[in-house]
């Protein structure tokens, strides 16, 4: 048995505020006036002085607002390394993503694709990128996925929505300032959220729970107890939690996996387009067989924070649509075999998948 050796990210800032120190941090990583710092933002801070004023910008520095409805995709992966190619002279300084998971993924594949030749979809995988990235920096905006620490970039592309796994994937540069999140929208800030509480749940109940794994886990699902069962709580607490939180879950999967939620999510993201915040939601409601405690605590959650779930996303679907779902759910065996261990093949059959997605 040969054990993983993961990368994880050289340098971490934390605290209200440390935004403000962004210049510092990067300015030593300026490669030469040619070479841009390129910052990747996601258009809802478009027009925000509060924030935007305090991107330091030199030189032929520049700021690209890229929109989240979407999420990343690897034709957008391309357009942006073309763009950035045939505007400068030089490879960009850096790469600095600032918003949620949608843009912290976009700017992971961004810097991988300006040293990689091909495009993004020929990444998705694991261990298939050659070169090292150009220097990224993550600074989220929203807390729950915990891509600011992992070590994938989650793209869909012509064929599959699928990460790009490797080593040269995590930032090597991280600004956690939880200040940042305090105008997310309640129902967004619960949806992803949840998707760190779902990370937590489907690695402490999965097969290939250890020590590590665990560790990180149960921190975050206290953390995320705190932040969504206890009202008392002040809303900076709330949002420094979170961003804990958030890390801890990532870094619990990092050397586990997720499950059947995630599974099934993609499932219904790659054929309708569903975010993964909500998505996982929309699923993990409808899991009580394979997570009855997690299920039962993350509907006590909706009713205390007055969250709706769209109801019969499914019911127009026919057979093929159904099928497209299900091929893409299945064939995320690490998460199957993670959720139900090394004979899931006997128990999750097609008709038991369709049966639950069509409750969605
Ligand atoms: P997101 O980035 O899609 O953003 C959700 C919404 O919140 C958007 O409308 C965005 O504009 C808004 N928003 C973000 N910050 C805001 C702020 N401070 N104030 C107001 N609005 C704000 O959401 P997400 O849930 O963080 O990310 C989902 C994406 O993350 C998916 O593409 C998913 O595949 C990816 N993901 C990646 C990993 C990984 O390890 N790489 C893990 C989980 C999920
Ligand atoms: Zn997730």
């Amino acid at each position: 048995m040969s054990y993983k050796n993961f990368p994880m990210v050289p340098r971490v800032v934390f605290g209200r505020g440390s935004f403000n120190q962004l210049n510092d941090i990067i300015a030593p990583k300026r490669l030469s006036s040619h070479a841009p710092f390129i910052f990747l933002v996601d258009d809802v801070f478009k027009g925000n002085v509060w924030l935007t004023s305090r991107i330091p910008l030199s030189y032929q520095d520049k700021i690209l607002y890229i929109s989240a409805n979407e999420e990343p995709k690897t034709s957008q992966v391309d357009e942006l390394v073309e763009q950035l190619i045939l505007t400068n002279k030089e490879l960009p300084s850096g790469i600095i993503g600032i918003g949620g998971g949608t843009i912290l993924d976009l700017a992971k594949a961004v810097a991988i694709m300006l040293t990689n030749t091909g495009n993004a979809s020929d990444y998705q995988g694991w261990d298939l990128v050659k070169n090292p990235a150009v220097y990224h920096v993550g600074i989220p905006t929203i807390s729950g996925t915990g891509a600011e620490v992992s070590r994938t970039t989650v793209l869909t592309g012509p064929e599959r929505k699928l990460g790009i796994n490797s080593d040269y994937t995590p930032f090597d540069q991280v600004v956690l300032d939880p200040e940042l999140t305090k105008d997310v929208p309640k129902d967004q800030w619960f949806f992803t959220g949840m998707d760190c509480f779902i990370h937590c749940i489907e690695s402490l109940n999965g097969t290939f729970l250890n020590a590590f794994s665990q560790s990180y886990g149960e921190k975050a699902y206290d953390l995320c107890m705190e932040v969504f069962m206890d009202d008392a709580l002040s809303a900076e607490d709330s949002q420094d939690k979170l961003m804990m939180a958030s890390w801890h879950g990532g870094m619990s999967i990092a050397y586990s996996q997720v499950g059947v939620a995630h599974a099934m999510s993609y499932g219904l993201s790659y054929l309708l387009g569903t975010k993964h915040g909500i998505g996982n939601c929309i699923v993990f409601n409808h899991l009580e067989e394979f997570y009855p405690k997690g299920v039962t605590t993350f509907k006590n959650m909706m009713r205390l924070h007055k969250i709706e779930l769209p109801q019969g996303i499914c019911a127009s679907l026919d057979d093929h649509h159904f099928d497209t779902m299900i091929d893409v759910a299945l064939s995320l065996e690490p998460l199957w075999e993670n959720a139900i261990g090394k004979h899931w093949k006997k128990t999750i059959t097609r008709d038991k998948l369709k049966a639950l997605y069509q409750k969605m």
